[in-house]
């Protein structure tokens, strides 16, 4: 087997390219790095985008980069084009968790390891998985609104179902809010995925989610932010906006600006440039063929993934400062001064 997914030692630690021998580039050779990316339109993937090309090319390597905007046969044709290149390693954030094994199975038959980034690749024998604790995010988001209404009805907006992320966000908000349903103090009045995040999509949900239950509702837990803007912006129109609490995720400028506002109470910070870093450095290793020490296993349905999961932040008006503004993740200016 030309991949070993991995070996375990014997403290449980997990090693990946432990006696690989695979596509391994010679000392001078220039690394290259394919990136496949999903969307860029949430304002994260921009970030991402750049910190990785800058935390590729400060180790001395080099990376192309494909985006899909939401295409699934795109994704797949661009991860081609990029094998076909001869990059030395493949890094991606599908956009169909399923789909893009395929891509997975394309690599490794070209000798070329896979990285997943932020979203998981389900069903595959993917080499390395980095990403933020997308559980707990789904915590800290229950746990933030669960404080101010520990009672009431409850609307849950989450993200695509084709993204696995979305289904890791949603399994931490019910870890904290199921007890709660079960005592019958909160009840979950609507419930919907939201197609490829679409924010107009997570308007029309909350548009519904408003008519079904004559406007009495009394949280919203929305999967990222710029669904929560979409909910919120449904809200507004019925003069509810700032009136129930709110969480989003990925401390977006615009959600930023509206925590200040009063219109959304909270947001999940994920400091990128950490994740990008991490990424890069991990996917240089790979691709020179090094040990890489991880302590963590995850199942994607098919393989134990070697994982890493950093940890995300909840941000409210009583840390913002000393969060997303002092790491620069923001400028105060845009974040208290910002339409
Ligand atoms: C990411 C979120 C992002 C969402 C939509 C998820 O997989 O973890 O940060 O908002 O995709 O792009």
């Amino acid at each position: 087997d030309k991949h070993p997914s991995s070996n375990q030692n014997l403290n449980g630690v997990s090693s990946v390219n432990k006696e690989t021998k695979v596509n391994v580039p010679s000392e001078d050779d220039k690394i290259v790095i394919g990136f496949s990316m999903d969307t860029l339109a949430e304002d994260r993937w921009l970030r991402d985008r750049e910190l990785f090309r800058e935390a590729v090319e400060a180790l001395g390597a080099e990376v192309k980069i494909f985006a899909s905007k939401g295409d699934d046969a795109l994704q797949i044709l661009q991860a081609e084009t990029l094998i076909n290149e001869g990059i030395d390693i493949l890094v991606i954030v599908p956009h169909n968790a399923e789909s893009t094994a395929m891509i997975v199975k394309k690599a490794h038959s070209a000798g070329i390891k896979v990285l997943s980034y932020d979203r998981l690749v389900r069903n595959s024998e993917i080499d390395l998985y980095v990403s933020y604790d997308n559980e707990m995010v789904g915590e800290l988001q229950a746990n933030a609104i669960t404080k101010q209404v520990p009672k009431g009805k409850y609307v849950y907006i989450g993200g695509a179902e084709t993204d696995y992320n979305a289904h890791l966000f949603k399994k931490g908000v019910f870890n904290v809010l199921q007890p709660l349903i079960d005592k019958g103090d909160i009840t979950i009045v609507y419930d919907q995925w939201t197609k490829d995040w679409f924010p107009e999509n997570a308007y029309a949900s909350m548009v519904e989610a408003l008519k079904a239950n004559n406007n009495e509702v009394n949280a919203l837990i929305s999967a990222n932010d710029a669904t929560a803007g979409g909910a919120i912006q449904a809200l507004s129109e019925q003069g509810l906006a700032g009136k129930i609490p709110v969480a989003g995720q990925d401390a977006d400028l615009a959600a930023a600006q509206r925590i200040v506002k009063g219109t959304q109470t909270m947001t999940v910070y994920k400091p990128l440039k950490e994740l990008a870093d991490l990424a890069a450095e991990l996917a240089v290793k790979l691709a020179k063929g090094e040990e890489i020490t991880v302590e963590r296993m995850i199942n994607n349905g098919k393989s134990e993934v070697p994982s890493i999961l950093l940890s995300p932040i909840a941000v409210d008006l009583e840390n913002i400062d000393d969060t997303i503004i002092a790491d620069g993740f923001h400028s105060r200016q845009e974040v208290y001064e910002g339409k």
